[in-house]
């Protein structure tokens, strides 16, 4: 727990940051889990894993937009990534994922609003490449004002989905809330260090709320999206479908990039629809350090590598 708080918070620290760049093999471990800097290293990496029978949501690493100019840049970059899952005819297989703080939300009075119309933008765009849309959520801050601009674009864009984080004590009442027919729910255990009084601190707490999460959302009309690498939750889920009546194309199992790509393999060969939720861009260093965070474990990778092992 202590690590996981310590590297959290490195994840905000430009010291730490400067450090990795500065070890000998600090990009090819960050290669790991993000699939390059560049529109053209995402659209490379989703290719081969459509070759490999796998879905892919993109996502264009950056959070905390300082300007309207560069939330601007943001948005552009989606359409330009759309255009070009398009162009590669890959939209069939491949989504988007978007942070409304990196769309300008955390602008001041104006922001929710730029981001808002940046969304718009986006989700027109993947309508147009035949395609979706699922926004991320972010610390608890941002959770209503999510929610909210999701049912308000919902309207016009019904695919845009919303991902909702198990460690949240509201998130069970927001499941109810997202169960209707054609809502794409995506559902994580949550990645941000949260106060008590918001979330669950405890990991049993979390998982129990997982489930009761899951079971919601197999039961309802929606199209469940199961975001976990725990093996338990994976197993639950999987029976938690069949005892619905749910066949497989109506739910999918969504991991990271890099993590467990044996699973992901084992899974959609027993015919599930697997998306795998791929990073690229130059801002992947807070990203990097919350996998680092969710699994210790991976400290000795990380470290192995950097000494050239
Ligand atoms: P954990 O509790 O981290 O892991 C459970 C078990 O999984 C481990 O005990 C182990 O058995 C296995 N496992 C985990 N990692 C590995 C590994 N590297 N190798 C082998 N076994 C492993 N969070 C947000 O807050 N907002 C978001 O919008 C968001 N979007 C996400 C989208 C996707 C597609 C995914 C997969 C996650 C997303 N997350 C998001 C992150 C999420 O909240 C968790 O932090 C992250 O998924 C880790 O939780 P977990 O469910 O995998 O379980």
């Amino acid at each position: 727990m202590l690590t996981r708080r310590l590297l959290l918070a490195a994840a905000d620290s430009p010291q730490a940051r400067r450090a990795v760049l500065a070890a000998p093999g600090g990009r090819a471990v960050v290669a790991r889990f993000v699939a390059g800097e560049t529109r053209a290293d995402a659209v490379v990496t989703t290719d081969s894993l459509v070759a490999r029978g796998l879905a892919v949501t993109l996502d264009h690493l950056g959070e905390d937009t300082l300007d309207e100019a560069a939330a601007t840049t943001v948005a552009d970059e989606y359409l330009g990534l759309l255009g070009a899952l398009e162009r590669a005819g890959l939209a069939g297989r491949a989504e988007v994922s978007v942070k409304l703080s990196a769309l300008g939300s955390g602008l001041g009075a104006d922001g929710p609003a730029l981001a808002r119309t940046h969304l718009r933008a986006v989700c027109a765009a993947a309508d147009a490449a035949g395609t979706s849309v699922t926004v991320d959520m972010e610390d608890h801050a941002a959770t209503e004002a999510t929610l909210a601009a999701v049912a308000e674009l919902r309207a016009d864009h019904p695919t845009l989905g919303v991902v909702l984080q198990a460690y949240l004590r509201r998130t069970e009442s927001d499941c109810r809330e997202l169960l209707g027919s054609g809502s794409r729910v995506r559902l994580v255990k949550g990645a941000y260090a949260e106060p008590d009084d918001v979330a669950f601190r405890d990991r049993a707490e979390v998982d129990r709320c997982y489930v009761r999460c899951l079971r919601l959302l197999m039961e309802g009309q929606g199209y469940p999206m199961v975001a976990t690498h725990d093996p338990r939750l994976i197993e639950i889920a999987g029976v938690l479908a069949v005892r619905a009546g749910r066949p497989q194309d109506s739910y999918e199992f969504q991991m990271l990039y890099g993590v467990r790509a044996d699973e992901q393999r084992r899974l959609a060969d027993a015919g599930e629809t697997v998306r795998v939720y791929v990073p690229y861009g130059t801002d992947w260093y807070a990203y990097f350090m919350r996998r680092l965070a969710e699994r210790p474990a991976n400290l000795g990778f990380f470290a192995r590598a950097l000494v050239g092992h």
